[in-house]
Parts: structure tokens; sequence; C-alpha cells
């Protein structure tokens, strides 16, 4: 060692080697481990706030009308247009309600919360999550299922906030504007038309609780969400601009209108209006839901009811092709980063869509059937040439694949 090490002494706070444990040399200057230390934190917090900065903002835009929010609808979702009508003015109007504030008339606009009715996959949840990314605002999705009442095993309707906190990065002022989707809400329904008879603690009384909610209510919500951290100090969330979309498949609601249509024609007998068997869904009201099991006040907080169309052959091609991140689309994508051009023929399309109807897939299927087709190839595909390849896809190649599946096990069961 030197003469002149022996005498350094760290450039920023001055003490000598003999008073520090570590002094780290430099060009022609020293730091000791405790300036390290603090220039650490230093930058750990700078760090910190730039992040913080950095969080998105949401903000619907402003020049949004019913057409518009429609024609974005349009971009992503095939058919379903009475739902996309009807989401696009209540969301619309909810906006508006946000911007108004009460005059001198008094008059308040209430929420317009809404309600979805169709079979599984037909794109409840599609429609909603659309929604909120066209309107630039923190979204959640939750299943009415987990929740019971308070003191149960499950979980407390308010933890559907805590999600909704979560997503923003617990933003509250982004939270309180944001789009909550409940899915499954007609499976707490009320389970018999006496509730004394047995306790109901994952139906009517998650009613009462949701209600509150809906209604726009002040809500103490623990950030984590859940009833496993009790010490967590609880955030205050005002429900009253959340928009609530609930969507469900109520199975067997076709009885529940069909009885209430042959009771009404009761005494019309020479003016009986066609009634089209077949797509009863479609004369669904709100009396339907409450002859379901949703308790009164609740329904009544759902002003706006829209039912969604079983899909058909012709949507679910469409549904592979047409929407901007359409499933055939996807795996062209994938298919080109590894130099391939990806081609499928109509039939093939065809053949996709008659299996999946077939199955009773719907929609939802259609991404595991082209999954099945084109794994071999994604496996084979990524072999590092450069070499431009391209596959065409049709019939006789589609119906080998799906034979081989585990799809055909399917029918069999
Ligand atoms: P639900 O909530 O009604 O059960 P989803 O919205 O989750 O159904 O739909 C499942 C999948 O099916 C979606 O991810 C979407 O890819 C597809 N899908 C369903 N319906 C449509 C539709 N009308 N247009 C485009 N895609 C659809």
């Amino acid at each position: 060692m030197t003469k002149n090490e022996n005498s350094a002494s760290c450039a920023f706070c001055g003490k000598p080697k003999n008073e520090v444990a570590i002094l780290v040399a430099g060009l022609d200057a020293h730091i000791c481990e405790m300036c390290i230390e603090q220039a650490h934190h230093i930058i750990r917090e700078e760090f910190d706030t730039k992040k913080k900065n950095k969080t998105k903002s949401y903000s619907p835009p402003k020049d949004l009308n019913p057409h518009k929010i429609k024609a974005h609808l349009d971009e992503y979702i095939i058919g379903q247009d009475d739902a996309k009508r009807c989401l696009a003015v209540a969301v619309y109007n909810h906006y508006k309600r946000l911007q108004s504030s009460v005059g001198i008339d008094d008059v308040e606009i209430e929420k317009s919360n809404v309600i979805f009715i169709g079979q599984t996959g037909t794109g409840k949840t599609l429609m909603a999550r659309t929604i909120a990314r066209i309107l630039n605002v923190p979204f959640a999705i939750v299943d009415a299922t987990v929740f019971t009442e308070a003191g149960y095993v499950g979980e407390d309707v308010e933890s559907m906030l805590s999600r909704l906190l979560q997503v923003c990065d617990y933003d509250v002022s982004a939270a309180q504007k944001g789009i909550i989707y409940i899915d499954e809400i007609d499976k707490i329904a009320r389970k018999s038309d006496n509730p004394s008879i047995t306790r109901d603690v994952s139906g009517e009384g998650v009613q009462q609780a949701l209600l509150k909610m809906l209604e726009g209510a002040e809500v103490s919500v623990p950030p984590q969400g859940g009833r496993k951290h009790p010490e967590q100090k609880l955030v205050t969330v005002n429900t009253q601009n959340i928009l609530f979309i609930c969507g469900g498949a109520f199975d067997g609601i076709e009885k529940v209108i069909a009885k209430r249509i042959n009771s009404q024609v009761i005494g019309y007998n020479n003016q009986k209006e066609h009634v089209d068997r077949e797509n009863l869904l479609s004369y669904i009201t709100h009396q339907d839901i409450k002859g379901f099991g949703l308790i009164p006040e609740l329904v009544g907080r759902l002003p706006v009811l829209a039912h969604l169309e079983p899909l058909n052959k012709e949507t679910l091609i469409a549904i592979l092709t047409k929407p901007k991140n359409a499933l055939v689309r996807q795996y062209k994508k994938i298919f080109e980063q590894e130099n391939c051009k990806l081609e499928f023929t109509d039939e093939a399309l065809e053949y996709v869509a008659i299996k999946a109807l077939e199955f009773k897939l719907g929609a939802r299927g259609l991404r595991s059937m082209l999954e099945a087709i084109l794994i071999d190839e994604m496996f084979e595909m990524p072999s590092g040439s450069k070499e431009s390849k391209s596959l065409i896809v049709d019939l006789d190649y589609v119906h080998s694949k799906v034979e081989k599946s585990k799809f055909t096990k399917l029918k069999a069961a």
C-alpha cells in the first residue's frame, strides 16, 4: 500500500480510512461503505417515485357517442347487435352522468348498471372487457360464485373492489370510475322460495350485500382483499360511479319466460302474437329474472337488460376470422414469426365451426380446437432455419388432426 492510500479519506463524508470499514477507490477519489449505502437509498427512492408517476392514467375519451361506441364494439365482437346497442347507450349515459352535476333542477341521472343474459361463450365477458378498453377505465372481472355472507368460508362481496384497486395500482379515484364485470350472477339466485328453511349463505345474503354496492355506497375495502389479512389498513371506495355489468347463463330461464308468455296470452285468444319458441330468450324481461330467484331490489338496480344470441355456424366462422384480434389472425402472426405463411381454406374453417357446435364448445372451444389442429406444426416449426415455408390448412388436414385429438372423446362422453 502506498503512503497516499494510507492517508485516503471518503470524498463524500470526509472520514479517514481508519474510521470506516470499507473505502472503495475510484480514479482520484474514494467512497466509504456508509456513503455507498446512503446513495443506494437515494437511488431507490428516486426510482420508486418515477415508477409511481409513470402509472397508467385513466380517462375516458371525450368525443364518444353511442354510434362510435358500437362501432368500436363491432371491431371485436361478432353479431349480438341488440346487446351492443344496449351497452353503448348505457355506457354513454353513464359517462354523461359522471360529467353532469346535480343542478338547480335537482335532477340526478341514475346509474345504468347492466345485466347480460346468454349461454356461456356467447361473448358476455368479451363485451364488458372491450367496453372497458374503449373507455380506458380500470376493469375487473369477478365471479359471483365465490361470494358468501360475511363469516362463512368464501369471499366478501367487498373483495371485488380490492380486485379493481389492484388493477389500477391502488389509484382510488380511477377505481371509483371503473367497471366491474360480475360473472355467473345467476348462481347467487335464491335457492328456494322460502329462505327460512335452510341458510342460504351464498344466495340471498350475497344479493343483499351486492345491492348495497350497486346502489352506490362508501365501502371500506381491505386493499389486499380477502379475510386473511385482518391487520390491513382499510381504504374507502365510493361505488356511486362504478359501472357494474353482470352476466349469467340463467340456465332454465326459458321455462320462466314460457310460463309468463303462456299466461299472458290467456284472454287474448284471437290475437295471439307469433312467439318464436326457438328463441325465447329474446322475450326476457326483468320479471323473469325475479322469477329465477334474484331479489326485486337487485333486479331494480340492473335497469339495462340485454340478451346474447346463441352462436350459429356462420357466427362462429366470422369469430374465427373477422374481429381485430381474430384467432386465425393470431395464429397467422405466430407462424409468420417463424417465417411460415399460414392459410386456412374456407372448408377447413367451416369444419372447425361445425365441430365446435357439435361438441357444444361454443366460441370458447374454437381456440382449443385450433390449438389441437396446429400443435404438431407449432412443435416442429421452430427449427431456427431462415427458409420461408407455407402451410395450407385444408379440410383433410383439419379432419385428420381433429380425429386424432381429444375432442373426439368429448363426443363419446
Ligand atoms: P361468456 O362470458 O359469454 O361465457 P366470453 O365472452 O368469455 O363468453 O367468450 C369466450 C370467448 O369466445 C372469447 O374470448 C371470444 O374469443 C369468443 N367469443 C364469444 N362470443 C364472441 C363474439 N360474439 N364475437 C367474437 N368473439 C366471441
